[in-house]
């Protein structure tokens, strides 16, 4: 594999470098993607990126995205690590977005794609109930045909930010009798606004409120809102998830992230040296970069792969798993770096016009919501116990 940049490469990077200086909002720098921040503030970076015409990458350049080799992508995602920018969310961008363009009808690619692309419509995802989570198809959300129109009845949860949302996409059961039960369900858009949904929230252990409940009474929802065929939802479900996965790897990020690591522990003490000169710490941050960096050339094989039209298959459990561990291990690092300072705060403190200021330096603010908020990454987008059999049967052939 060769290393070197291009010199196109290298020009490419100051482009993407300097329209990130010049054109990411003042005051969304340093601050991070969070939970707390307004739907206005989440939206930013991405709508600029769609009038730019950059927020839709990976997508094929009839509806919007790039035509960027792997390399590019790369770069793209350094620089805004770089930067800490708040990409574009995924529920839309990397997620329903390819579902629709793959297997939607030409009227609802029309409909939904450019709001996608140009960041003005909010997605969230529907898929796991109170008793469908590792076991998605076992779930119980109903689409019943009357007319024109689904009618929807059921409960799904941890609906991440549809607080927001003006979409969401549901999988439901419309074939009770199917022989399996992955062959009875459907793939279904519908407007957040519909009477019967119903939102409500679900309070994380960080403080934060980024999760919810999803109740769904009698929502009628018109035909055309079914994407592809009737109970062939599980395939459009699989091909979103590999989708979802490969995107939670993180590996810019976490690399941003190393490297905020080493300046903490340069500037924090132990018995009176740098924290970075302690063996033993040292010890840990080496080996979580040389996981990194096999995460990171895993990733450019993937990319590779991608750019041959081959699509995120069980590799993408490859992803998860190790880019979801490094960003626990990261966090974990920091807070240990930070020492005392990480025990006394929260996300969000102090509010706007509080008198009381955090005690303690600024790095050492968010060490503690982000470590706790980091539970989450080992089960989200389907645990990682769930990807360990993926690999075990798909890719080692167990
Ligand atoms: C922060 C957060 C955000 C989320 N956002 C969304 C969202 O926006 N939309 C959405 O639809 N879902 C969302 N989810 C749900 C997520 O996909 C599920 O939590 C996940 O699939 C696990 O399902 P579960 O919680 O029901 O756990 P369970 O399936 O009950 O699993 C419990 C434990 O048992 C283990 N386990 C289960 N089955 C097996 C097995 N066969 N072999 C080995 N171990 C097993 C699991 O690994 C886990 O440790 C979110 C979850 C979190 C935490």
């Amino acid at each position: 594999m060769n290393l070197e940049f291009t010199p196109e490469e290298v020009e490419f990077r100051k482009e993407v470098r300097a329209f990130i200086e010049e054109n990411y909002p003042k005051h969304l720098r340093g601050v991070g993607a969070r939970e707390d921040l307004s739907r206005d503030d989440m939206l930013a970076w991405h709508q600029i990126l769609g009038e730019k015409g950059w927020s839709v990458p990976s997508w094929p350049e009839e509806y919007g995205g790039t035509g960027w080799t792997p390399t590019q992508k790369y770069i793209w995602s350094e620089e805004n690590a770089r930067m800490d920018t708040i990409m574009p969310l995924p529920f839309g961008v990397s997620m329903v977005g390819p579902v629709i363009y793959t297997f939607g009808s030409e009227e609802m690619k029309a409909k939904h794609l450019p709001g996608i692309r140009e960041g003005k419509v909010w997605w969230c995802q529907g898929y796991s109930e109170p008793g469908a989570g590792s076991d998605l198809a076992s779930l119980k959300t109903t689409a019943v045909r009357d007319g024109d129109h689904y009618v929807i009845n059921g409960q799904k949860t941890w609906t991440t930010l549809a607080q927001h949302a003006d979409w969401g996409f549901f999988l439901c059961r419309t074939d009770p009798n199917a022989s399996k039960p992955q062959e009875g369900i459907s793939f279904i858009l519908a407007d957040m606004n519909t009477p019967g949904i119903e939102v409500k929230p679900i309070k994380t252990i960080d403080g934060g409120h980024e999760v919810n409940e999803t109740w769904l009474t009698d929502v009628r929802v018109p035909v055309e809102n079914l994407v592809g065929e009737e109970n062939k939802g599980w395939t459009y479900a699989k091909f979103l998830l590999a989708h979802e996965r490969s995107g939670i790897a993180g590996v810019a990020r976490s690399k941003r992230g190393v490297e905020r690591l080493r300046e903490i522990a340069s500037t924090e003490l132990l018995e009176g040296r740098p924290l970075i000169q302690d063996d033993e710490f040292l010890r840990k941050i080496g080996q979580l970069e040389i996981d990194l960096t096999a995460l990171e050339f895993t990733e450019l094989r993937t990319l590779a792969g991608e750019a041959q039209g081959k699509g995120p298959g069980p590799e993408s459990s490859i992803l998860k798993v190790k880019g979801t561990e490094i960003q626990q291990r990261l966090t974990e690092l920091t807070l240990e770096a930070v020492g005392h300072y990480g025990h006394p705060y929260f996300r969000g403190f102090p509010e706007d016009g509080s008198n009381e200021f955090p005690i303690g330096p600024e790095y050492a603010h968010q060490a503690a919501p982000n470590y706790f908020n980091m539970r989450k990454t080992s089960i989200y987008g389907g645990s990682n116990e769930i990807q360990r059999n993926i690999i075990t049967k798909m890719i080692l052939g167990l």
